[in-house]
């Protein structure tokens, strides 16, 4: 019984399988993690499925209808969770499923998956154009055709039906995001469409209409947004984006696969850009101006980012002082977050010590590794007895996180900054580095700290924990 206490309360050892997982920076540059590989067995992956990877990148389609076909639960991602902003369209704030219970899985999930889509070109109006359909997990079991389906019933209506078959169990997010994207390709058709000059915004979400602002940037920048990727997009615009001149990507990870046969297919070359800091934010509209605008675009971009870092700058200088020489740990999803908000975070003199993400490729983990301070812990796949473990060893001042992270974070006495996608006000943009660094300021400087009780991370206070539970649990 005391052993399995030990192994409960204390996180002094990480798993030998999760080592090579786990990169601590040293030297100038290289690095080595594995990652890209699936979750050991026994660490509690934060990861989300399949289906989820699919459903977070198609769902902000403004203008479409999301079935899921599964049981009721796999519907409980809804647009609340993610909160995507449109300007116009509501349709993708419904959620559609086809509860699937136990007769359908002995029988056969067709028949209900084509009633729910009659029973929604009946009841709908105006008629939807788009209608996608998940495959989940048991779909994926029972061997539900759900292509026959969508093509009779797209044949039927004289609309677009599409299949995203992202049975949770056949791989991890990525997969979903690939999926997703695969689907984005299918509606945006085979046939080459005239060029013009003009970008696709790919992996913004609009979660906090950032993707508004950005469009403002390049409208004064004299850059033409053709289409929008999927924050605040509509079937309409969608099917425009193969005649775009460059794709713009932020979130790589879930757009890396769009972009690469958007090139293969449309030839459109795409650049990574970040709008999270005042380096990253200049050098991302000054190279859009230079490819898709020339000269003129690329003068009015400096005028637009000296504009902006002469409003923006004093701004942040005042909170520098308050957050300079603090010390952070930042556990997101994907790498395109982790790396913006750890650049951000120096611009600050914040020094980040822990950082860590679900998902991430060799290179954009030595991107990491490369501008990290020497002893960093970098995590990949990481799991909440592994960042509990850090944070004791660590202890930074700060910890910048999603909504998984959250709970951890408070309950260890470490203030919290949230960067999840539920929140309804930009962090990213000039706009959002003003909203970010106040609520990094309101949140590490609050007086609540000096009562919390931070001394949860001693080690002590964790013997004393340990032996107050056991007796609790003994009692009992
Ligand atoms: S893992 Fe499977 S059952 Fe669970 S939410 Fe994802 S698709 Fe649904």
């Amino acid at each position: 019984m005391g052993g399995e206490f030990e192994d409960f309360l204390d996180v002094k050892d990480i798993l030998a399988e999760r080592k090579a997982h786990i990169m601590i920076k040293s030297g100038c540059c290289g690095g080595e993690i594995r990652c890209e590989k699936e979750s050991i067995a026994g660490s509690v992956s934060q990861r989300a499925c399949v289906y989820c990877g699919a459903r977070v990148v198609l769902n902000p389609i403004t203008d479409a209808v999301h079935i899921v076909h599964g049981p009721i639960g796999c519907a409980s991602y809804t647009w609340d969770l993610r909160g995507s902003l449109s300007s116009d369209a509501t349709l993708f704030r419904n959620s559609f499923s086809t509860d699937l219970g136990e007769q359908d899985i002995i029988f056969g999930g067709e028949k209900k998956l084509e009633a729910a889509i009659e029973e929604i070109m009946e009841k709908l109006e105006p008629k939807p154009k788009l209608i996608f359909v998940y495959a989940t997990c048991v779909v994926g079991v029972i061997g539900d055709d759900i292509e026959a389906v969508c093509r009779r019933m797209q044949k039927k209506h004289a609309l677009r039906i599409i299949p995203v078959k992202s049975s949770g169990f056949a791989g991890a997010k990525p997969l979903g995001y690939k999926l997703a994207c695969a689907a984005l390709l299918e509606l945006m058709g085979d046939e080459p469409q005239e060029k013009q000059a003009g970008v696709n915004i790919l992996g913004d979400y609009n979660h906090g209409g950032e993707i508004w602002i950005i469009e403002e940037y390049l409208r004064k920048i004299g850059v033409k947004v053709i289409s929008r990727v999927t924050g605040d997009s509509t079937y309409g615009r969608l099917i425009k984006a193969p005649s775009a001149s460059l794709n713009i990507v932020e979130c790589s990870g879930s757009m890396a696969y769009l972009s690469k046969q958007m090139e293969i297919k449309f030839g459109i070359p795409s650049l990574r850009v970040r709008f999270i800091g005042f380096e990253d934010i200049r050098n991302s509209l000054l190279q859009i101006a230079g490819i898709v605008g020339g000269e003129e675009a690329v003068e009015k971009a400096l005028r637009l980012v000296e504009e902006e870092e002469a409003r923006v700058k004093p701004i942040i200088e005042t909170f520098r002082k308050k957050l300079s020489g603090k010390t952070a740990a930042v556990c997101v999803g994907g790498t395109y977050k982790a790396i913006a908000i750890t650049r951000q975070l120096k611009e600050l003199g914040i020094k980040p010590l822990i950082i860590g993400t679900q998902h991430g490729s060799p290179e954009d983990y030595r991107t990491i590794h490369d501008f990290s301070a020497e002893g960093t812990i970098i995590l990949n796949d990481t799991s909440p007895a592994e960042i509990e473990k850090y944070i004791r060893e660590k202890k930074p001042d700060i910890f910048v996180g999603n909504v998984k992270e959250r709970v951890l974070a408070l309950k260890m006495g470490v203030p919290f900054v949230d960067f999840n996608h539920d929140r309804k006000y930009p962090l990213t943009t000039y706009e959002g580095m003003i909203n970010f660094v106040k609520e990094l300021d309101i949140t590490a400087n609050h007086p609540v700290w000096k009562w919390a009780k931070t001394d949860l991370i001693a080690e002590d206070n964790v013997s004393e924990l340990k032996t107050s539970v056991k007796e609790e649990v003994l009692t009992k």
